[in-house]
């Protein structure tokens, strides 16, 4: 197997982790089975830098899968964990810590009205699911081939061809019966959506999606896509679920609504608004939320939900996060996604580089990508060569053509000449790399 004995400490640990945990890890991209290799075990991280096991320090461009957008053990976000732990870890009651994290997010997100605490973003998506359902009364649920939504079970329904096709699942364990209610459409096509509720009146309960979709690689909405999921859902007496997850608190500092000004009636948070913690949230309209028990009858619960560790960090994250810090990531990102574009088109590597806000992605194709059909048709195996030579430099991108890139405010000058230095043998490798 190619690049196996590079990293040998690392390789020791997943030898280990594999005896003990199926695939040697806690959640499957980390295993890095679509590019090959020996996936690298962190020790540590400061700013825009991780330390390997073997001692290898690399410019981090995958930021915890977006959450730390200010870098690693940053000082305030870290004394505020400390603080926070110093008076213990879990209550099983509410705490201030919780109050005041809702009250930042309702502040910031005009949309959200009212709030839930959770500790993941596949809980989030979840519990919005189930109130959209509860409160509609209806079971159908739109999501859209390529985003991805956490692991729950009605939500890993793929796309067949064609729209309207009814999601049938494609992971074993998701019956027939958990699938059976979703309906997975083509992203970016409002025709297929309008096509499905006019099939199925009165039957769907929601649309959720992705607010400017990152899990396909980055795949922002076409102009007037979001509203016209607003409008239609509107119409049609369906709840539009925005999953800002990944977006939220990222894309601006109201996240991607703060980008489109769309506003949905009910939306999911998490990996930002944690500060490195399971955090996560759903929230939106008030009268849909007040069906939430205790409040109302949609039951959701969780023990660590608000934990007062967790809450502390994303509290800290988010109140360094002003409009100054979103400039920096913006400018910083612009300027990375320039060095690549430049670097690759010097090698003749068709590419497209895709951006919403400072989140990004490259494809290997010279095609705009707008759907996960385009998103498939790159030349996947340019970014495997291209990312293991980053990876032998010290540069560190997420390990798959289909994922986003994050930066965060602490990617300064430096951690950028380093990726600016490793890139012409990376784009050398992407050009020379063979299917
Ligand atoms: N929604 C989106 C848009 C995501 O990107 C993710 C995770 O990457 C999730 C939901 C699930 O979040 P978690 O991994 O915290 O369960």
């Amino acid at each position: 197997m190619p690049y196996r004995y590079e990293a040998p400490v690392s390789q020791t640990l997943f030898d280990r982790a594999s005896l003990v945990t199926p695939g040697g890890v806690n959640s499957p991209v980390r295993a890095f089975r679509a590019v090959g290799g020996t996936p690298r075990f962190m020790v540590s991280g400061t700013g825009p830098y991780l330390t390997d096991a073997d001692g290898r320090e690399y410019v981090d461009l995958v930021c915890s899968w977006g959450p730390m957008i200010l870098g690693h053990s940053h000082p305030e976000v870290i004394a505020a964990v400390q603080e926070a732990v110093s008076r213990g870890t879990s209550f099983g009651t509410p705490g201030e810590g919780e109050v005041a994290l809702a009250e930042e997010i309702v502040a910031r997100v005009e949309p959200v009205e009212q709030v839930r605490l959770v500790s993941s973003g596949t809980e989030a998506t979840m519990s919005a699911i189930r109130l959209a359902r509860g409160f509609t009364g209806r079971a159908k649920v739109v999501k859209f081939a390529g985003c991805y939504h956490g692991h729950v079970d009605a939500l890993l329904a793929a796309a067949g061809s064609g729209v309207a096709t009814f999601g049938l699942p494609d992971t074993p364990g998701v019956t027939g019966a958990q699938a059976g209610d979703t309906i997975v459409l083509p992203y970016n096509d409002l025709d297929a959506v309008r096509e499905a509720f006019a099939a199925q009146p009165g039957e769907i309960a929601c649309v959720i999606t992705e607010a400017s979709p990152g899990n396909m690689g980055v795949v922002p909405p076409l102009d007037g896509f979001n509203a016209g999921l607003k409008e239609i859902c509107a119409a049609n007496g369906a709840l539009y679920i925005s999953d800002e997850v990944m977006t939220g608190f990222r894309t601006s500092k109201a996240g991607w609504f703060g980008v489109d000004g769309v506003r949905p009636d009910l939306m999911t948070f998490g990996k930002v608004m944690g500060g490195g913690f399971p955090a996560a949230a759903f929230g939106g309209r008030a009268d849909v939320m007040a069906h939430l028990a205790p409040a109302g009858p949609v039951y959701q619960a969780g023990t660590l939900s608000g934990n007062p560790v967790a809450t502390a960090a994303g509290l800290a994250q988010l109140r360094l996060l002003d409009d100054a810090a979103y400039a920096k990531v913006d400018a910083v990102s612009a300027e990375i996604r320039g060095l690549v574009s430049e670097a690759l088109a010097k090698e003749g590597v068709t590419h497209t580089v895709q951006a919403a806000s400072n989140m990004f992605s490259v494809f290997f194709t010279d095609r705009p990508v707008r759907n996960y059909e385009d998103a498939k048709q790159q030349e996947a195996f340019r970014f495997t060569a291209f990312f293991h030579s980053l990876l032998s430099q010290g540069v560190y991108l997420p390990p798959s053509a289909f994922e986003s890139w994050f930066v965060s405010t602490a990617h300064d000058t430096q951690a950028v000449e380093r990726i600016a230095a490793a890139l012409p043998a990376a784009a050398r490798a992407a050009s020379e790399a063979t299917a």
